[in-house]
């Protein structure tokens, strides 16, 4: 059953870096993945370069893109509520130049919460769907969320200006940013951003690293759909590195294996319903298949996050 919880942003803070500490854990090799909340503070910020003009900032909430065009900064999600400063001022010492354009990948409190804090002049785009979410925000699907939203009492300051069906161009030439809508996954609002001329793919949490990723079926995320559109995402040409929302930088190898991890874990689940069993006995079970090596196994994630998606299968969304 649904365990929601209602709790302080506080707790709620602390609840998440915890959960997903354990649920999300970065691979052996690589960036350390970035903590949920913690104090929101420049120094808390971890910059990974990619590019001349293109970096990743870890901490605070989802994994954010730092792109530096001639005109100003695009940035893709920015964190929890209490980072937008923190970001403006590492850009800092990066560049020169404002932020002039916001991305958010998906509709989560960890990815958008921030757009609030920046100048209301810049630019924010995002999916037809995932500008929805935001104006009817609901709670992650199997996780214990507190239920506010800044967005409804801030005057909607930080939500979505511009919007896309499935797909969009913002810049040309070396500044190019292509925006897609492969179908539903992690939300129903998934955007994959390319940086084209840095091969440069942020694929928000619908790619979770080598982890259950989260279903969240209360906000158009899909069980049944999941490993369609992560194969879609991972046919995209010319891309040879991919930043996930709280993992390490990965490959598109490691995307398309994602995409096909998630897909026998659905068929699975779906044969166990078929046949009669209880989600439990279907989760207690299931092992990670041996070819997937350094996943997450299932009594190392504390989030009980396979028995969430299990709940996302049985609802056949
Ligand atoms: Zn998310």
């Amino acid at each position: 059953m649904r365990r929601r919880i209602v709790l302080s942003a506080l707790v709620l803070t602390g609840l998440l870096s915890i959960a997903v500490g354990a649920a999300q854990q970065a691979p052996p090799a690589g960036r350390a993945a970035g903590p949920l909340g913690g104090t929101p503070s420049v120094d808390n910020l971890q910059v990974q370069k990619l590019t001349d003009n293109l970096y990743v900032l870890g901490g605070g909430g989802g994994n954010t893109a730092v792109f530096i065009t001639a005109n100003g900064v695009v940035l893709v999600d920015t964190k929890v509520s209490g980072w937008g400063q923190p970001i403006i001022d590492k850009l800092k010492t990066l560049t020169p130049k404002p932020v002039t354009t916001i991305i958010n990948t998906h509709t989560h409190f960890d990815h958008v919460n921030g757009n609030a804090e920046f100048p209301t002049t810049v630019d924010i785009v995002t999916s037809e769907n995932t500008k929805h979410l935001m104006e009817n925000w609901q709670p992650v699907y199997g996780v214990q969320l507190d239920s506010s939203t800044p967005f409804k009492t801030n005057g909607g300051r930080g939500l979505p200006k511009r919007t896309f069906k499935d797909r969009m161009t913002l810049g040309s030439g070396a500044d190019e940013v292509d925006l897609f809508f492969h179908g539903p996954a992690h939300t129903g609002g998934d955007t994959w951003v390319v940086f084209k001329a840095a091969r440069v793919m942020h694929a928000g949490d619908a790619f979770a690293g080598k982890n259950a990723p989260i279903m969240d079926m209360n906000n158009g995320g899909s069980a049944v759909h999941y490993a369609e559109t992560i194969a879609k995402a991972a046919q995209t040409p010319n891309v040879d590195r991919v930043i996930t929302g709280h993992s390490t930088v990965m490959t598109m190898a490691d995307l398309k294996q994602f995409g096909e991890f998630n897909g026998d874990f659905v068929r699975d689940a779906q044969a166990a319903k078929k046949a009669g069993k209880t989600i439990d006995q279907f989760v207690a079970e299931w092992s990670v298949p041996a070819k997937y090596t350094g996943y997450t196994t299932p009594a190392a994630n504390a989030r009980g996050q396979w028995k969430s998606n299990a709940e996302v299968v049985w609802a056949d969304k």
